[in-house]
């Protein structure tokens, strides 16, 4: 220790020293960057220099001139000062009136001055101060009442409705003196009560041309009580007449054009006691033709037989009627007719008794018949007997089926 102390004395007296570079000086003098470098300052000088640079560092936070109390970097104090600034002055831009920032904030969504959309959804812009009046007076979704139905439609609807509404008067379309009408009600005036409307006499349909207003109406039905009648029974005989035309076309429509009748002969005891009981009863088919355009031909049946078949046998005749094709037709008749009686049942077949004929031109029977309804018939009076009738199944249910075949072939088939 004393020898370096010795030392330093020694070299102190040896040497002048010189004094070196003042290391606070030298600090001072170092280069350096701003302290907000990092945020984009670019300013980079002396370190005595660095304060003086704070000063106008556009980085650097200072005082909000307003007194609100923020700290704000330079480059942000005009934003702060126009925006945020609790302290700033500032106008609504709606009502152009004078507010601090935080009084602004206030004051915003209550200024009477902004236009805001109508709440009823009417899609007009109405200054919020004026809502109150726009929805209550001009708003066309606000809710008015129709005064004839009492009913309540939003204001755009309205005038639709009252053209409709059912309660709103309207005038008798007729010209009647009531008074007002509501449309409702329009209807039953005009079909129970309307004076002027022209209603057809009742009995329009028996021919009767009458029209008039209703209170007249009364007055010419007790009037025209026998010309009303009389309209009634010719319109009953107009009918009467069209019933027979349909009756008639309903028939041609059933009738039979094969040339093969099957005469199905139901409740067969009944019957067979009746013609017991009554001499000649006749049973007559369903008139049918041998084609189309052909004869006209009706089959009969003597259940208890007839001349030499009387009480003993079935007689079946066939009879020409007068047909539609008569002119057209070669007389005489002369086709070949079969009648075949049925055996009914699976084990007998179709077994039965058959009978044939071909017409002798000369039988009178057979020529073009005339309009007299009593034509004799051809056939054979003994045809079944009783006897053989019930022996076999021909009877089955109570019901007999005769065939009755025409053949043009003049052919005797059986
Ligand atoms: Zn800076
Ligand atoms: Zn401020
Ligand atoms: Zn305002
Ligand atoms: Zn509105
Ligand atoms: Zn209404
Ligand atoms: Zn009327
Ligand atoms: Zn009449």
């Amino acid at each position: 220790m004393n020898s370096f102390f010795s030392l330093i004395t020694k070299n102190c007296r040896k040497f002048k020293i010189y004094p070196g570079p003042d290391p606070k000086q030298a600090i001072m003098g170092s280069l350096v960057f701003c302290i907000h470098h990092k945020q984009g300052c670019t300013w980079s000088d002396e370190l005595r220099k660095l304060k003086a640079h704070l000063n106008v560092c556009k980085h650097d936070a200072t005082q909000c001139p307003n007194k609100c109390g923020a700290q704000i970097p330079r480059i942000m104090m005009t934003d702060h000062l126009q925006y945020t600034c609790t302290m700033r002055r500032t106008k609504c831009e709606f009502c152009q009136s004078e507010f601090s920032g935080a009084g602004l904030e206030e004051h915003a969504g209550t200024c009477g001055q902004e236009p805001i959309y109508c709440e009823a959804k009417c899609g007009q812009r109405v200054l919020r101060g004026r809502m109150t009046l726009h929805k209550s007076k001009d708003c066309t979704k606000r809710l008015r009442r129709c005064l004839h139905c009492n009913r309540e439609f939003s204001a755009d609807t309205l005038a639709l409705h009252v053209n409709q509404c059912p309660r709103a008067p309207t005038v008798c379309p007729q010209r009647c003196d009531v008074g007002p009408i509501a449309r409702a009600d329009l209807e039953a005036h005009l079909r129970d009560e309307c004076k002027a409307l022209a209603i057809a006499c009742s009995f329009k349909e028996a021919g009767c041309r009458f029209k008039g207003p209703r209170h007249l109406l009364e007055a010419h039905l007790e009037a025209n009580a026998a010309a009303h009648l009389s309209l009634m029974v010719a319109l009953s005989a107009r009918q009467g007449q069209q019933i027979q035309m349909l009756k008639s076309a309903v028939s041609k429509l059933s009738i039979n054009f094969t040339g093969t009748l099957l005469w199905k002969i139901t409740d067969w005891s009944a019957k067979m006691a009746e013609a017991k009981g009554k001499d000649g009863l006749e049973l007559v088919s369903p008139p049918f033709y041998t084609s189309q355009y052909g004869y006209k031909l009706q089959a009969s049946m003597f259940l208890n037989g007839n001349g030499p078949g009387e009480n003993t046998h079935v007689s079946v005749y066939i009879k020409v009627l007068p047909g539609e094709y008569d002119a057209l037709l070669k007389w005489p008749f002369s086709h070949s007719i079969t009648f075949t009686l049925f055996e009914q049942g699976a084990q007998s077949g179709q077994g039965g008794v058959a009978e044939s004929f071909v017409p002798d031109p000369t039988w009178e029977n057979f020529q073009r018949p005339s309009n007299e309804p009593d034509q004799l018939g051809f056939g054979f009076p003994r045809f079944i007997s009783h006897d053989l009738l019930y022996k076999r199944p021909f009877i089955k249910d109570d019901t007999v089926f005769l065939r009755v075949k025409v053949d043009p072939s003049k052919i005797v088939a059986v």
